[in-house]
């Protein structure tokens, strides 16, 4: 949804003009409704916080005593060293791997980060190949640096695994970079170590046009499997990791991200150093930030499985209810906190495509979702993104609603 401008005097710069969030896109309708009285069931917002959730206690405290201590000032702009060395003992202690402090970039969320890489890695004309569904700036921001996003195949029936083979196919002299986001933003796939090894292998293959962008935001965030990071599983295949403590911490608003410079053989020595130049332009990242999140990192890390109790039990219920309404069918997430069901009623009710359904929904029955196509107008398209965080009576609620929509839409249409 294109935002209308008044009639401008100076010209807009086309790269920021054709920017899309489609998550954000669907809440100035619901907003409307708002407005008018209604209240809306939002099943839209990737944010724990607006469910409910909170950090831990220790975090907020490490966040007062940060700005007492005078923690006010910049921080050196790669990140706080107390940050930083917490972020090395935790790749240790998790993954098993050495980083070394140089190894690492603190940022403003890991939407920074990916800003920064792919600022100072694609040139005009190259490509990035993308996950077919992703998180939109993936595709937004590899356009807005004047490359082209390629999306790769997943597979629904497979719960939406990368198909492996799709991204060979899809490699060309031009392909600068491979992204892969495990679990998965919107689809909650949480990838098989196979996969895994399989991916990174062929991203080695080609490690002398290429790097692999691994998000591994939602790693500890998962309900049946472990999420094993990329770099454990291809020491020697060039990446740049991004993650922070916006999902598994629970403190989105926070911006706290962080880039992992995995290069045994010096190959992104250039986009490091681009990197870090652009790093120092923007000065640093939140610094009471860091140091709570230094005290997060090291602290006790209970409130993780707690989360992933309350979400599996939330995840489980969602595909209970989905799979009993007719024309709607949902792979099954094991990871972050999303369901990316398909209306395989499509065809059959009034709609055209799935933005109207998303729209005809939050008319309807006040269920805001996002629509699929917003993630990929090929592979997402006929789908809509929910998330499963609202406690599990808000979730019968919306659930009542959607099966009463679906049940009269599909009615009417008969
Ligand atoms: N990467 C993925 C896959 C996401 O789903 C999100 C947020 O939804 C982000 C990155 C954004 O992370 P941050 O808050 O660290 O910018």
């Amino acid at each position: 949804m294109v935002e209308t401008v008044a009639a401008p005097v100076l010209a807009g710069a086309e790269r920021s003009l054709q920017m899309e969030y489609a998550i954000r896109d669907v809440v100035l309708p619901a907003r409307e409704l708002e407005k008018q009285g209604h209240k809306v069931l939002k099943l839209n917002i990737g944010d724990p916080c607006a469910y409910g959730f909170q950090p831990p206690e220790h975090m907020i405290q490490a966040l007062y005593d940060a700005a007492r201590d005078n923690a006010n000032g910049y921080t050196a702009s790669e990140g706080d060293p107390l940050f930083v060395d917490a972020i090395v003992r935790r790749e240790k202690r998790r993954n098993g791997l050495d980083y070394a402090p140089s190894d690492v970039l603190v940022t403003t969320g890991v939407t920074e980060g990916l800003q920064l890489l792919l600022g100072a890695s694609v040139r005009p004309g190259d490509e990035v190949l993308v996950p077919g569904p992703a998180y939109p700036p993936y595709d937004s921001l590899v356009r807005y640096f004047g490359g082209t996003p390629v999306h790769y195949r997943s597979l629904e029936d497979e719960d939406w695994q990368p198909d492996v083979d799709d991204v060979r196919r899809r490699i060309t002299p031009r392909t600068k970079a491979v992204c892969l986001i495990n679990p998965n933003n919107p689809t909650g796939a949480l990838y098989t170590e196979p996969v895994v090894k399989e991916f990174t292998d062929l991203v080695g293959e080609h490690r002398k046009q290429c790097f692999l962008v691994s998000d591994e935001i939602y790693d500890e965030m998962t309900f049946d499997g472990v999420q094993k990071a990329s770099a454990a599983v291809a020491p020697d295949v060039p990446m740049v990791t991004l993650n922070g403590m916006s999902k598994v911490y629970l403190v989105p608003g926070w911006r706290l991200g962080h880039m992992l410079w995995n290069d045994p053989a010096g190959a992104l020595s250039e986009i490091k150093a681009g990197v870090l130049k652009a790093a120092r332009n923007r000065l640093c990242a939140n610094s009471v930030c860091q140091r709570a999140g230094a005290a997060a990192l090291d602290g006790p890390q209970d409130h993780i499985a707690q989360v992933n109790a309350t979400l599996k039990e939330r995840r489980d219920y969602t595909l209970k209810r989905l799979d009993g309404i007719d024309g709607i069918s949902c792979a099954r997430p094991d990871g972050a906190f999303y369901a990316f069901p398909r209306i395989d009623g499509l065809e059959q009710g009034p709609w055209r495509d799935d933005m109207e359904f998303v729209l005809d929904l939050l008319k309807e029955e006040k269920v805001l979702a996002v629509h699929g196509s917003g993630f990929d107008a090929g592979s997402g398209a006929g789908h809509f993104r929910i998330v499963i965080l609202p406690d599990l009576g808000t979730l019968e609620d919306a659930f009542d609603r959607l099966e009463r929509f679906m049940a009269r839409r599909l009615g009417d249409a008969a």
